[in-house]
């Protein structure tokens, strides 16, 4: 299978080729077709495995389809992952495959200036990365509101309910609308998991490598 076998635009063909992607990795020829479709979705996947180009592409050619600006303090797309590191990984994954379009890209971390953050997202974002206790606070200065998230993905989820975000997460969910497309990523399945599933995502596809 190659890259524009999967449902992909063109454009995003072209882009990942010039990045030196050949061929899709089995998550990646798994979960693209069915993201396209709109489907949510439950990995099970380690790191390294490509998947933040599974749900990445997709996630970005449904952006640029749809055509429609970020609104001041709103974003369309919500990734959520348990670190630092992660998060800045992921954006910079996500602003190779989105180079050359007008997609913006936004970070919201602890440990980084919050005014700035605030700043940032006062005109909009198209895909928001974040740790789940930085987003909090600033949903709760109301520099950012959930009501028009077409697309949530939770990363490394079992690594954020390690890390205790169980709450934090609940509270997230609670903010974007409930007709939006989910995806989580998780390398293990414990119980705890299998719960979160149930609560966030709605009839999951499965794909695990
Ligand atoms: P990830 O599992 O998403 O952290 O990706 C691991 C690494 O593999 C990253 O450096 C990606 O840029 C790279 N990668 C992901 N998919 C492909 C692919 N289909 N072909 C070549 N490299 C890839």
């Amino acid at each position: 299978t190659n890259f524009d076998q999967l449902g992909l635009s063109g454009q995003i063909v072209a882009r990942i080729a010039r990045e030196g992607y050949e061929t899709p990795t089995p998550i990646q020829e798994k979960a693209i077709p069915l993201v396209l479709e709109g489907k949510d979705l439950m990995g099970l996947a380690q790191t390294g495995t490509g998947k933040t180009a599974a749900f990445g592409l997709p996630l970005i050619d449904m952006l640029l389809a749809n055509g429609q600006k970020p609104q001041p303090r709103k974003a369309r797309s919500l990734i959520l992952a348990p670190t630092r590191e992660l998060v800045n990984q992921i954006a910079e994954n996500l602003k190779i495959f989105a180079r050359k379009t007008p997609l913006k890209i936004s970070i919201v971390v602890g440990g980084a200036s919050i005014n700035r953050q605030q700043h940032q997202l006062s005109s909009g974002t198209d895909i928001l990365v974040a740790t789940p206790g930085r987003l909090l606070d600033l949903l709760e200065r109301k520099a950012l509101f959930l009501d028009r998230v077409e697309h949530l993905v939770l990363d490394e989820a079992d690594q954020m309910l390690d890390l205790g975000f169980i709450h934090d997460l609940k509270k997230i969910a609670s903010l974007v609308p409930d007709e939006r497309q989910t995806m989580l990523f998780s390398a293990t399945m414990p119980k705890s998991i299998a719960d979160l599933s149930k609560r966030f995502l709605t009839d999951p596809a499965r794909v695990e490598v």
